[in-house]
């Protein structure tokens, strides 16, 4: 790095960033970048949503939406979803309002079912001695909270371009019965927008693993979420596993979270066929069905697969800007410093910040001070431990244009005050 040859200019850069986080301190910021969820003007496109399903109360199968009942969930929504989804409509349930919380019932079903076994498993995991799962690092935090719950050993696996590594994926699953699930968000991933490759996902079918019941946990949460014009395809997970001989071996979970109200929308789950009937044996004991006026409300919303395309364009339309905003303000005020990185992605939510090593709390501490939220650094890996201290998880939805370039700015002098810290007291050193 240019900047660190001469200890003079280091010094410079130093006192300059100082006073611009003396600056930054003053004007006395309240900004919050942490969580990813979406704007107000997002949760405005979906705002007929709320007159709807209006005198409709018949699916298209003439079930009464108002009543118990479908358990799978409305066909014509599943219908919708399936081909973003990659599952078949028979294999694919709408049911509840979160695929965080069908995760967390899936890893509930495998550790204490007892009347009908995840297919392939000898054993509930609960009778396990040890239960583990693989986590691409970066991740979702939330993954790892569910882990942390139950007790799951988490294993992190680095993320490359293609998505985990798969030399490292295949070798631990080869040798560790223990080893029962992957964490896997193929497209677009939380938080560094990464997508697998086919090669990855043939890699993931196909790998001998020494658990009989190892499950991809395949979170396919940005799906339909691009920011370019390109529409980012990911293989099929679950011919894929199917043709390798291993059916069973995806949980495949979407929502529309973010695609109309977070929290009030629709959640999905597809796998084999044996997998969809081990979990409707379970979920049939804790409901007696979905809220099909909610997915009827849906289905009359989105219309079809081009009215579920057009809504998409229309939440980029707000949020790409937005991320091009953050892009411009670090390229301007970072490019060239060698003090950080971050990634472009083609869409979902997030945009990596790599800080130089052993910087990210400090730099989330700096803003802190500042007035800015940002997501605690370690986030991004199990146990909140990021063993560089480099990551920083950035989420530019929710704030409007001009409180997210204030915040970008704001970041950039944390990241310039911490890093030269750095650099100057590793020369001393
Ligand atoms: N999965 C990923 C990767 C996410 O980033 C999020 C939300 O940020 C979720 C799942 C939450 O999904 P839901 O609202 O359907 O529970």
């Amino acid at each position: 790095m240019s900047t660190t040859a001469d200890p003079q200019a280091l010094a410079d850069h130093l006192e300059q960033a100082r006073r611009d986080y003396a600056e930054l301190r003053a004007q006395g910021l309240h900004l919050d970048l942490t969580r990813g969820k979406p704007s107000a003007r997002q949760l405005d496109l979906s705002t007929p949503l709320l007159s709807l399903p209006g005198a409709h109360h018949t699916s298209a199968d003439g079930t009464d939406v108002r009543n118990y009942g479908a358990p799978l969930g409305l066909r014509e929504l599943r219908e919708i979803f399936s081909p973003f989804l990659r599952v078949p409509v028979d294999q694919l349930l709408a049911v509840g309002n979160s695929s965080l919380e069908l995760m967390h019932d899936t890893v509930v079903h495998a550790y204490l079912g007892t009347t009908v076994p995840l297919p392939g498993s000898p054993r509930r995991w609960a009778d396990e001695e040890r239960v583990a799962f693989l986590c691409p690092v970066p991740g979702y935090d939330r993954h790892f909270g569910v882990c942390e719950r139950f007790g799951i050993e988490m294993i992190p696996v680095p993320l490359t371009p293609d998505g985990p590594d798969m030399d490292v994926v295949e070798e631990l699953v080869r040798t560790d019965a223990g080893i029962k699930g992957m964490w896997c968000v193929p497209k677009y991933s939380n938080p560094d927008g990464t997508t697998y490759s086919d090669e990855t996902v043939r890699r993931l079918a196909a790998m001998p693993t020494a658990a009989p019941d190892f499950r991809l946990f395949w979170d396919d949460a940005y799906s339909v979420h691009h920011l370019t014009d390109e529409e980012v395809q990911v293989a099929d997970v679950l011919t894929a596993c199917a043709e390798a001989g291993h059916p069973d071996r995806a949980f495949v979970f979407g929502s529309t979270s973010k695609i109309t109200h977070a929290g009030a929308g629709v959640a999905f789950f597809g796998g084999s066929p044996a997998n969809v009937a081990w979990l409707r044996h379970y979920s049939g004991k804790r409901s007696i069905g979905p809220d099909k006026v909610n997915q009827l409300r849906h289905v009359l919303f989105l219309e079809d697969a081009d009215g579920l395309r057009a809504h998409m364009r229309a939440h980029r339309d707000i949020l790409r800007p937005k991320f091009d905003a953050v892009r411009r303000v670090f390229d301007d005020q970072l490019g060239g410093t060698g003090l950080a990185a971050w990634t472009d992605p083609k869409g979902g939510y997030f945009i990596s910040l790599d800080v130089l090593e052993g910087c990210a709390r400090e730099v989330v501490r700096l803003a802190g001070e500042a007035g800015i939220a940002l997501t605690p650094a370690g986030a991004t890996h199990p146990y909140g431990d990021d063993p560089t201290d480099s990551v920083i998880r950035i989420a530019p939805s929710y704030p409007d244009l001009e409180d997210l370039l204030r915040t970008a700015h704001g970041v950039t002098v944390c990241v310039r005050l911490a890093g030269y810290e750095k650099l100057v007291a590793d020369r001393a050193a």
